[in-house]
């Protein structure tokens, strides 16, 4: 199978669908690899670094989307893209169509074999491509709430390590998941108190064995919650009940209840925030002050570090991206996890999921 990867042209996209290690995989099982010219660029690899491994760098996307029987991006195609989609062809990438019916209309449209990787499934009835994305998402929450605590820009102006004889910063994490694990990790790591709160006592149990006594656990409930924000240094929103908006967790009033250059780190501002106060921000301007207290809700964190997402991604899409270039259709539609994945199919949309939501 020919697999073609074109360079990313969502506003401020530097990641890429695959890289030269990647590619080489693909090549070695004998399929052909098409990269845009400078696909790779803002990760670090020049074309040079994909014919190094046998792939062919095609200057033109339309000539690219035309010539390949396997797109492989990272973002959702958008308008332009979408016209040198076809009939037959397989589209592999993060594509939230359930938010977006102009874009499903577009693809049922051009007949193309749309596959989402944020709906593919495990076993454990997990989002195996989003993973990695809510992994890096936690971690840079830490890094971002450190920087925001400093006076410049409005924090309390704690160091979130301290230094002996000084106390540490008090983080509390809301949501135990893949990103409150990740932030609760990296908030340990630097010497942080960190309480971590989940509706879930199972949840609350994997984290207490996997962390030890200095994590605090609680049932997460709004009067345990507002009893931990005088305290409180930094609070991390990362709740996700699926396919629902998220909850919102503090309302404008509790701002009051905390102490001026709090952090609020709201990474589920891609489902609507979890906090009353949020809204999304860029990496340009990641934060704003409400009330004295310091919000940072940009909706798409890992793009600020797009070589580790590009690997972290690329690790976890590339056996999907083999199966499909073996077998073709079939790898995914055969196999009931994958097959979630499949959003449209010769111009249906054949995701419940996505069916229902497009509906309403
Ligand atoms: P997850 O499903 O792994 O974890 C969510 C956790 O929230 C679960 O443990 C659940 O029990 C808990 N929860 C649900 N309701 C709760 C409540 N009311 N109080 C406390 N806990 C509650 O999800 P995840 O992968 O960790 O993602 C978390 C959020 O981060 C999602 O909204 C996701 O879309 C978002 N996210 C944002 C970015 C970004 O760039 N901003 C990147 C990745 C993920």
């Amino acid at each position: 199978m020919r697999i073609g990867i074109p360079s990313e042209v969502k506003n401020h996209e530097y990641r890429v669908g695959m890289l030269p290690a990647g590619a080489s995989v693909c090549i070695a099982a004998g399929h052909e690899v098409w990269v845009q010219s400078g696909a790779g660029l803002a990760v670090g690899c020049d074309d040079a670094a994909y014919t190094s491994v046998g792939v062919h760098i095609e200057p033109s996307a339309e000539t690219l989307y035309g010539q390949c029987d396997l797109i492989v991006k990272v973002k959702e195609p958008q308008a332009k893209e979408c016209e040198w989609l076809r009939r037959g062809q397989l589209l592999f990438g993060y594509l939230h169509l359930a938010a977006d019916s102009k874009l499903t209309a577009a693809l049922c449209d051009r007949g193309v074999t749309a596959i989402a990787y944020e709906t593919i499934t495990d076993r454990h009835g997990r989002l195996p491509l989003l993973q990695p994305m809510s992994e890096v998402a936690g971690r840079l929450a830490i890094q971002a709430a450190a920087m925001a605590l400093t006076k410049p820009v409005g924090g309390k102006g704690v160091l979130m390590a301290g230094v002996p004889g000084t106390a540490p910063a008090n983080v509390v994490v809301l949501g135990g998941g893949v990103v409150g694990a990740n932030a609760v990790e990296m908030a340990l790591g630097l010497g942080a108190q960190v309480t971590v709160l989940d509706t879930s006592v199972e949840r609350l149990r994997e984290l207490a064995a996997l962390f030890g006594p200095r994590l605090q656990t609680r049932v997460a409930n709004k009067q345990t919650l507002l009893g931990l924000l005088p305290r409180a240094d930094v609070v991390v929103g990362a709740v996700l009940i699926p396919g629902a908006a998220a909850p919102k967790l503090l309302g404008y009033d509790d701002l009051k209840k905390m102490q001026p250059g709090t952090v609020l780190v709201d990474v589920a501002i891609d489902q609507g925030g979890c906090f009353e106060s949020s809204h999304a921000t860029t990496h340009e301007h990641p934060t704003y002050i409400r009330e004295g207290i310091v919000h940072y809700c940009v909706a798409n964190m890992p793009g600020a570090v797009p070589l580790t997402s590009t690997h972290a991604l690329t690790n976890v899409t590339l056996p999907y991206i083999l199966r499909l270039a073996n077998e073709g259709l079939p790898a995914a539609r055969n196999d009931a996890l994958f097959a979630k994945g499949i959003n449209v199919h010769d111009g249906q949309i054949v995701n419940d999921v996505v069916a229902k939501a497009l509906a309403l």
